[in-house]
Order: C-alpha cells, then structure tokens, then sequence
C-alpha cells in the first residue's frame, strides 16, 4: 500500500498539507461496490464496501469481509474516477458515497484520502460504521465526513463484548468526538432476541443516544433475521444463535414505542 506521511508538525495524525497527487495515490482494500444504493444514507448512493474488521458480530452477514486483504487495491483516484459518473443521480437525488464494511475505519487514512477529494467535488459523505476506532485514526476522515450511520450492538460493555468480541469503549469515544462535532448520525440497532433485546438494555440504549443530543436524526431497530447463517456455515464459522428466531413485530412495536418515550427519532 501507498505510504504517506500523516504526521503534522505536533506529531497528530492529519491529512492536510499531504499533497494532492499524494492523496490521488493514496491505496485501500475494496471489497465491493454497490453503485446504486438506497438504504444506506440519503438519496441514491455509491456503495463502498472496504475489506477488514476486527469485530465478529454473532450476527454477521458478511464474514467474507473479515479479512483485510478480502479484495481489490485500488486507489483514491481510481474510485474518484468512477464516482463522477454518478453525479447527475446524486444532484437529482440529494445522494453521494456510503462507505461501508467490514469496518471502513480500519483504513482511516485511505478512508479520509478519500472522503477528502469527495468534498473536493462537491460529493455529499457517509460513513456507515460500528464505530470501533481509535480517536486518532477518526482524526484522519471525520472532518470531511457528512453523516454517520452507526451501528449500535449493544450499550451495555459486557454484553457487547459477547456479542461481539471487543468491548464498546472505543465505541462509545468515537459516539462523544461525533457528538463533539456535531456531525449528524443515524443510528442502527439489530434487535436479538436473547442478546439484545431486553427492557433494560434498550433503555441504557437510549440513555447512551439521548445523551448524545441533537446529533441523532434517526433511529431503526432492525429485526434479527437469518438470511446469513448459510454463508456463515460455508464458511466453517461457529454459529452461536443456533435456535434463535427473528423477534415478532409485537416484540418490535414495543421496543420502538418503549424508545420514542425517550423523546428519540425512531423510524
Ligand atoms: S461490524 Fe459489521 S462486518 Fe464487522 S462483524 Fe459486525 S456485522 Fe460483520
């Protein structure tokens, strides 16, 4: 991969004054493209999947992510190239780039290089993230980053661990520098039913978004379901929500309703 010097003169990690070639140059691992989304934040989106994370989601849909070199080198401008042709649907649409995952924060550098020359050109970005990022390494894209879709796997830090394989300190920094920037974000919350779902760790959900403020512009809690559990066999990887079934629309009406009464945007 392209190396480039991200130290400034205080020896913080920053983008700018790298020069703009450089920046063109920069290298990520892509795992695949999606090119006209519309679930993944505003408008019609170009979707960009990076390779590599360091959670393992019981849940996960895609472990063939997992791996950080699950895909294609390319570079900024490479990506750059290929997003102007999309332009006229974001004009039309209110769109832009969604980069997602895997974890997209695990190429930060590439990740800012990136959303960088986007905003260079106008493009609307959105990060699409479980957050789970060194606060230094969020220095490097965050100022060029216009929504956050965040991903929520459970506020309570044992629980999430077990869910997931790492604790949610990381996480819950990564919620306060958004917080700190007033960047807005929309929420995802998976509800499973056993690991997620119970009134207690929905109201410390809660708590932990109302304390965020007015960033919060929206809230989805999504249902478990199963679609994935035959890739994750294909795979060889141990499935440990083996008998676990989708929550009824019941199970989720409530959980929503006992949401909004925290005042929340929930969908
Ligand atoms: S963060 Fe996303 S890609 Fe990573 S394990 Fe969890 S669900 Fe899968």
């Amino acid at each position: 991969m392209m190396m480039i010097d991200l130290t400034d003169s205080d020896g913080e990690l920053a983008l700018a004054g790298v020069p703009e070639a450089q920046i063109l140059a920069t290298k990520g691992c892509v795992h695949s493209v999606e090119t006209c989304g519309t679930v993944d934040g505003p408008g019609i989106r170009y979707v960009l999947f990076l390779a590599g994370c360091p959670l393992r989601c019981a849940y996960c849909h895609n472990p063939d992510t997992w791996s950080p070199q699950a895909g294609e080198i390319k570079m900024v401008e490479t990506i750059m190239a290929e997003l102007r042709r999309y332009r006229p649907y974001f004009t039309a649409s209110g769109g832009g780039i969604t980069v997602s995952g895997g974890e997209p924060a695990m190429q930060a550098a590439f990740l800012g290089a990136l959303f960088q020359r986007c905003h260079a050109e106008g493009i609307h970005t959105c990060l699409d993230t479980s957050g789970y990022c060194e606060p230094a390494q969020a220095e490097l894209f965050l100022d060029d980053t216009d929504l956050v879709l965040l991903d929520i796997k459970q506020a309570d830090p044992d629980k999430h661990k077990a869910l997931t394989g790492v604790d949610n300190e990381r996480i819950l920094a990564f919620a306060r520098m958004l917080k700190d920037r007033a960047i807005p974000v929309w929420i995802r919350y998976v509800v499973v039913p056993g690991s997620t779902d119970a009134p207690e760790d929905i109201d410390q959900l809660c708590r932990l978004l109302v304390g965020l403020g007015g960033i919060i512009r929206r809230v989805t809690f999504l249902p478990y379901h199963t679609l994935g559990a035959g890739k994750r066999e294909e795979m060889g990887i141990t499935n440990a929500l083996v008998g676990v079934k989708p929550p009824s629309e019941t199970a989720m009406a409530a959980i929503r309703a006992q949401a909004r009464q925290y005042g929340l945007p929930v969908e």
